[in-house]
């Protein structure tokens, strides 16, 4: 990247119409019309680079994979309409029946269901390393193994896994990496620098910042993303235009916004771990955090997740969400709102307490995905909830 993260966000954009407009406009259309019967024939003989059907392409998904291809140093990507169905159609363009994969066990609860429930019935196989035993990964390698698939720092536990250790990994048996970078976001965390081949995101998070919309992009190396695209433009998932040129306008302030973020956050779990009514707190950038130094290493800053827990398990945890009075009890995260979440009876329900104690849920683990609200806000409600 030659300019700065910053600059390119905003100065990355589609060329100017006849109009000459500042902001791009959007581009409501399904299809793209052609000059003449030759343009037509080139087109879809793909001779040209250029729009035929928004399945394929449009200008406002475009400049949206434009600016997150420059935000992670990627050559190119594609857009989803969700961050599943960037996860679901990244795997299915790849692999083959027969084929391994071997993933963090600590992944997002749809795509660990992914694992489980759908891939098993093309004959694709997950085997599942813990994200503090980096050392376990090789005995799990098989001559069929083709992603290391993992996620940091990790829903809804925030572990940190060291990409550089995951990205020799990969290099050493030839494995695809795929990194979910969805709660560092672009900003605070580059994957392909420790050696990932592709990078996912949800959209919805982050990127749009303001719970409005949901998207997913898959970006990284060339020829991986042009199978991803002979994949969707056939299965359809594309990005819709308008959601797109949401998501275009939101990266404009993604710096600034995850900058403000990661200091709300830090803040507030700085005061949780002086609270005696807190078990134990977890955010990557506090010392006591058991990976500390890797999320130094590889993050700018620490995400708007901190996870901790309340004392007196599942029961002071209900309580506590039932006298919670600013912030919001919803399921998403990296809204501009601050938002409380119980994973175990939340996003992790379907696993069992086993399952979930292995990722690090216990049943009193809350989590808080720090919003923009003015700090003293933020933590006088928690504050409060906790003390009632
Ligand atoms: C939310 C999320 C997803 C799925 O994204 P959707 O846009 O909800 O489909 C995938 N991975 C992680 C880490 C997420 O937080």
């Amino acid at each position: 990247m030659s300019r700065k993260f910053e600059t390119e966000a905003i100065r990355t954009q589609t060329e100017r119409t006849q109009f000459l407009e500042h902001s791009t406009p959007m581009y409501l259309t399904s299809s793209f019309v052609f000059e003449d019967a030759e343009d037509m024939r080139a087109s879809f003989a793909e001779e040209k680079d250029r729009n035929i059907y928004s399945r394929y392409s449009n200008p406002n998904s475009n400049e949206f994979i434009a600016k997150v291809c420059k935000m992670e140093g990627a050559e190119a990507g594609f857009a989803f309409a969700s961050g599943m169905a960037a996860v679901y159609s990244t795997f299915a363009a790849l692999l083959e029946s027969g084929d391994h994969i071997i993933s963090s066990k600590s992944v997002f609860g749809s795509t660990h269901s992914l694992f489980t429930q759908f891939f098993p019935k093309w004959n694709i196989a997950t085997d599942y390393f813990d994200v503090d035993e980096l050392d376990g990964i090789e005995a799990l390698i098989q001559p069929n193994t083709k992603i290391l698939y993992a996620e940091s720092p990790t829903n809804p536990g925030v572990d940190v896994l060291d990409l550089e250790a995951l990205g020799a990994i990969a290099k050493k048996y030839n494995l695809i990496f795929i990194i979910d970078n969805c709660f560092a976001s672009p900003y605070l965390q580059q994957p392909i620098k420790f050696g990932a081949n592709l990078v996912i995101h949800s959209g919805t998070k982050l990127m749009d910042g303001q719970g409005r919309v949901l998207a997913g992009i898959t970006v990284g190396d060339g020829a991986l993303v042009d199978k991803i695209y002979r994949f969707a433009r056939i299965t359809g998932p594309a990005l819709s235009p308008f959601n797109a040129w949401v998501l275009s306008k939101s990266l404009e302030t993604l710096a600034l916004r995850v900058d403000r973020h990661c200091e709300n956050a830090l803040q507030l779990a700085t005061f949780l771990e002086s609270h005696p009514k807190v078990s134990w707190v977890k955010y990557p950038f506090l010392k006591s955090h058991p990976n500390y130094e890797v999320a130094k290493r590889q993050m700018k800053a620490g995400g708007c997740v901190v996870a901790f827990e309340v004392n007196g398990g599942l029961e002071a945890g209900r309580n506590f969400f039932d006298a919670i009075q600013l912030l919001s009890l919803s399921a998403n995260l990296g809204d501009s709102r601050s938002i409380v979440t119980h994973p175990a009876s939340t996003t992790h329900s379907k696993l069992s307490s086993e399952e979930r104690l292995a990722v690090g849920i216990t049943d009193g683990t809350v989590r808080v995905s720090v919003g923009l609200e003015h700090i003293d806000d933020i933590i006088a409600d928690i504050q409060q909830a906790l003390e009632r």
